[in-house]
C-alpha cells in the first residue's frame, strides 16, 4: 500500500512501475486504486503483487484503514522537494502501525520521490526516521525514472522469502505482466 500526503507521487510511482510512464498532469486518486503485477523471478516462479494506492486526502484517511490490515507491505511516500511531506510522514507511519493489526515484520519502506527536483530536507533527518521506525529508504523519481524498478525488485525479493524460506532468491526479478490473470488475483500478495 501508499501511503503519504496528496501530491507526492504516490499514483506516479506505481503507474512507472507497472505501464514504465509518467504523467506531469497526473491526476490527484480519489479514494482506493487497484492494480496488478506478475512479478517471474528467474527460477521461473512468479508472485503476483496486488498494488493499492490511497487518495491522500485528509476526508479519505479513515477510509483507507481498512486496508491496512492485511497488507504485506507499505511504502511510506514524501516529496524530497516538500518539507510538509516530510513531516507529516511520521502521521502516516503512526496511523498504520495503529490499524495494521501488530503485523510487525512486513517489509516497510520509506521513500523519498521526485529526486529530481530541489532537495529541501536534511539527510540526517531522514535517516533518523529511517532508523526510528525501522523503514528502509529509497529515493526515487518517478518521473525521471530512478530506482521505481529496484524499489519494487526489493519488495518482491523480500515478500518471495517470506512466503519460501528455504528458497535461494539470490535472483533478480523480472517484471513480466502487469495484467495477471483473474484467477492469478486472488492470490495476489498484497503490497504497494
Ligand atoms: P499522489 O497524489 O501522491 O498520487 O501524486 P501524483 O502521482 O498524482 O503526482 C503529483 C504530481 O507530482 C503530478 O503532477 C506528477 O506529475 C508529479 N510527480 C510525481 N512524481 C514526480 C517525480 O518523481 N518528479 C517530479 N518532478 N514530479 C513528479
Ligand atoms: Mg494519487
Amino acid at each position: 500500500i501508499t501511503l503519504g500526503n496528496p501530491g507526492v507521487g504516490k499514483t506516479s510511482i506505481i503507474q512507472r512501475y507497472l505501464r514504465n510512464i509518467f504523467d506531469d498532469n497526473s491526476m490527484s486518486t480519489v479514494g482506493i486504486q487497484f492494480s496488478y503485477k506478475e512479478v517471474k523471478l528467474d527460477n521461473n516462479e512468479s508472485i503476483n503483487l496486488k498494488l493499492i494506492d490511497t487518495g491522500g486526502q485528509e476526508r479519505y484517511r479513515s477510509m483507507s484503514k481498512s486496508y491496512f490490515r492485511n497488507t504485506d507491505g507499505v511504502l511510506f511516500v514524501f516529496s524530497l522537494n516538500n518539507s510538509d511531506s516530510f513531516k507529516e510522514i511520521t502521521e502516516w507511519i503512526k496511523m498504520f502501525n495503529e490499524n495494521n493489526n501488530g503485523k510487525d515484520n512486513i517489509p516497510r519502506y520509506l521513500v523519498g520521490n521526485k529526486c529530481d527536483l530541489q532537495k529541501e530536507i536534511e539527510q540526517e533527518k531522514i535517516d533518523a526516521i529511517a532508523k526510528d521506525y525501522n523503514l528502509k529508504y529509497y529515493e526515487t523519481s518517478a518521473k525521471a525514472n530512478v530506482e521505481i524498478d529496484k524499489l519494487f525488485e526489493d519488495i518482491s525479493i523480500v515478500l518471495y522469502k517470506s512466503i519460501n524460506p528455504n528458497k535461494d532468491t539470490k535472483q533478480r526479478t523480472i517484471h513480466i505482466s502487469s495484467h495477471p490473470q483473474e484467477e492469478k488475483k486472488k492470490n495476489a500478495v498484497v503490497v504497494t
